[in-house]
């Protein structure tokens, strides 16, 4: 318990700067994500109230055992009404100005807690709020790791389902089955698996479609598991590859190797990006890398931070992203090549293990 209350205690840390910039007493947290992160209560509904250096952990009686169980560096309450709790709380701690997540309270709740802390000020707090979990601790970065590798182990003993006549639905339950049966709690998100010309789609989910020889096969995958997420995609051939997939290939899988070679703390994100896109520019398919080269992996499968040509995070140590360029064409089919990272003190290290080279099935 020791460690956890050190761990929580770092991760709260990163609030100082909204207490300061924005004169708040104290912050409401309603967002699962970040309730977990920073008290580790792991249920489905709940608040979380914390000052500088007090908190208060709030949920119905269904929680109570398990939040007593879980939550570290709190006192839990038990609340029948969220938002008369919370006011009573606020009224009894004499808070005047309270922080709260405006991208994750919704405007009934709102209502509500204004009305009952009439005379207080609910400070809406942006969606730089999230910022907090960009960058991992040692203890998430093991658990990105081990879910990283227990994912891509799941996809390499699928492998041999990778063959004509085999169903896009059929791999993505076998390789969900797999994961479970190597300790993954769930999948991560609906798998994609898009073969020959449906690989032109992005986010093609895994269809009823048949496999064939001589198609590309886009599978993007992940397990979860305590809470964390792993992404990772590939895209291998059925059979042998023609001269343009070979090309299209290659040209993502270096626009995806240079990227990663680039990767290293203090570089704009958004020039990450502009590595990969540039390459695949200059090859002469930038109208065909429609979306951002990658984004944050973590207790969300898509959190902070973004990484677009719009974006304005800066690469960190301890940050854990997504490098995922992609080329799709319609009527002909797409490439993505897709791995996570972490940013190391010079460079990074790539969590996801499957290969990368177009392995012909
Ligand atoms: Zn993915
Ligand atoms: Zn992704």
């Amino acid at each position: 318990m020791v460690m956890v209350s050190f761990m929580l205690k770092s991760r709260r840390s990163h609030l100082v700067r909204f207490f300061e910039d924005y004169s708040l007493d104290c912050i409401l947290f309603a967002n699962l994500r970040n309730i977990r992160y920073l008290c580790g209560f792991r249920g489905s509904e709940g608040a979380l109230l914390l000052t500088r250096d007090a908190g208060w952990f709030l949920c119905d009686s269904r929680y109570t055992t398990q939040a007593s169980a879980e939550v570290g560096e709190a006192e839990v309450l038990e609340f029948t009404s969220k938002q008369e709790t919370l006011a009573a709380l606020v009224r009894e701690q004499g808070f005047s100005r309270i922080g709260f997540e405006a991208a994750h309270t919704t405007v009934a709740f709102f209502t509500t807690l204004s009305s009952a802390l009439a005379g207080h000020e609910l400070v809406p707090l942006g969606a730089e709020l999230d910022d907090i979990r960009s960058c991992k601790d040692a203890d998430e970065l093991q658990r990105l790791s081990d879910v990283a590798a227990l994912s891509s182990a799941a996809l390499m003993a699928i492998r041999p389902l990778l063959k004509p006549g085999t169903r896009e639905t059929e791999i993505a339950l076998e390789l969900e089955l797999e994961m479970r049966r190597r300790g993954a709690d769930g999948r991560a998100f609906d798998f994609i698996v898009a073969s020959g010309v449906r690989g032109s789609m992005p986010h093609g989910a895994a269809s009823g479609k048949v496999l064939q020889a001589g198609e590309l096969v886009t599978i993007d995958f992940g397990a979860m598991k305590d809470g964390y997420h792993s992404d990772e995609t590939v895209t291998v051939a059925i059979g042998d590859p023609d001269g343009r997939q070979r090309a299209i290939h290659e040209i993502v899988r270096t626009a995806h190797d240079l990227a990663i070679a680039a990767v290293r703390p203090g570089i704009p994100c958004k020039e990450l990006d502009a590595v990969a896109r540039d390459y695949i520019r200059e090859r002469g398919y930038g109208d065909y890398f429609g979306h951002g080269l990658g984004h944050g992996v973590g207790l969300d499968i898509h959190e902070k931070p973004v990484l677009s040509p719009r974006g304005d995070a800066v690469a960190a140590e301890g940050m854990v992203f997504t490098i995922e360029p992609g080329i799709y064409i319609p009527g002909f089919g797409g490439v993505r090549i897709e791995d996570t990272v972490a940013v190391t003190g010079d460079g990074c290290r790539v969590l996801t293990a499957a290969p990368k080279e177009l392995f012909i099935l």
